[in-house]
């Protein structure tokens, strides 16, 4: 494919993945929380309210049952639909820009009793909805998995644009294909715990349960890669509680949210989910996709659609704060 090809050789150089700066936003991603673009992740219609979430969209979709039929249509044609001039690359990663944390959010501070083997250093419990580095950069996200029908075709558009990704990882999943969660990291990608069963009522459920859930997913990506890192937790659906937060947080992780919904489990249509994408994206996104629970074949048509759009556009590839 010349476009591939093409898009490669401009690209380049602008990949990057520098995390370097994360430590340190970390910080002031604190203050970040909530207003994300329409959490519409959400558990069957009847996700918890988060005390500090204006939610202005409603969140009417369930999100749809993971472990649905596997692929059928491939989906989407190849071109890449970015006709558009490339912008001009107004990157400059050294300076740390000032964050706009617009919302306060006063419920994220509270106090995080720090219960039980926090070996980790301290982490925020801010929700996480924008990349690590300031600038015109984008996280991508991919929940659920791994799968092995639809994860190494993912990881295999990522590997030809060079981009590195964040996986959130199903400890069922992991359970059943560590090799592909050993993959993931081989390739340069980082892991997020997703819970145990994805069980997306996880806000309603005893504190024991959450941990459980949380932790489960964690032994499971440490049991196929011992040592890994895992520097974030997301929660299914995106129904957080103040329970959730504090647990991930004694694990050191984070919670991770996003700022665009690609909605692409509705698989309403290859370019419906790219033009969602398009028009939610905004330089220092995180673009929640999925790699499993269903067939993915839409996913997987909007991401080589997307990678190349995404260099044209000038963005650069970064991880979550
Ligand atoms: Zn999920």
């Amino acid at each position: 494919m010349p476009l591939v090809r093409e898009a490669r050789a401009a690209r380049g150089k602008r990949v990057r993945n520098t995390v370097a700066a994360a430590a340190v936003l970390a910080l002031t991603a604190a203050g970040c929380a909530s207003g994300g673009a329409g959490q519409t992740h959400a558990g069957h219609g009847s996700r918890p309210a988060t005390p500090n979430a204006p939610g202005p969209q409603a969140a009417p979709d369930p999100h749809l049952g993971r472990g649905g039929p596997d692929p059928t249509a491939p989906g989407g044609g190849p071109s890449a639909g970015a006709s558009a001039a490339p912008t001009p690359r107004t990157t400059a990663p050294q300076a740390p820009a000032p964050r706009t944390s617009a919302s306060p959010s006063p419920s994220t501070q509270a106090p995080a009793p720090r219960t039980t083997s926090p070996s980790q250093a301290p982490v925020s419990q801010g929700v996480v909805r924008h990349t690590a580095e300031a600038g015109r950069n984008v996280a991508l996200t991919f929940d659920d998995g791994p799968s092995p029908v639809w994860t190494p075709k993912v990881l295999a558009l990522l590997d030809q644009y060079d981009v590195k990704a964040t996986f959130c990882i199903v400890g069922e999943q992991a359970r059943e294909y560590p090799n592909l969660v050993r993959r993931i990291v081989a390739k340069g990608h980082r892991l997020c715990d997703h819970t145990e069963t994805h069980d997306e009522k996880l806000a309603r459920l005893p504190a024991a349960d959450v941990r459980r859930e949380i932790g489960s997913a964690r032994d499971a990506i440490l049991a196929a890669v011992p040592g890994a890192e895992i520097p974030w937790f997301r929660a299914p659906g995106g129904g957080w509680s103040t329970t959730i937060k504090q647990t991930a947080a004694s694990y050191g992780m984070k919670p991770l949210d996003w700022s665009v919904d690609s909605r692409d489990w509705e698989r309403g249509g290859v370019d419906h989910i790219l033009a969602t994408i398009k028009s939610e994206l905004r330089p220092g996104g995180v673009v929640l996709m999925h790699d499993a629970g269903g067939d993915r074949s839409q996913s997987v048509a909007v991401l080589a659609r997307l990678l190349p759009w995404l260099v044209n556009q000038g963005y650069s590839f970064d991880f979550p704060a």
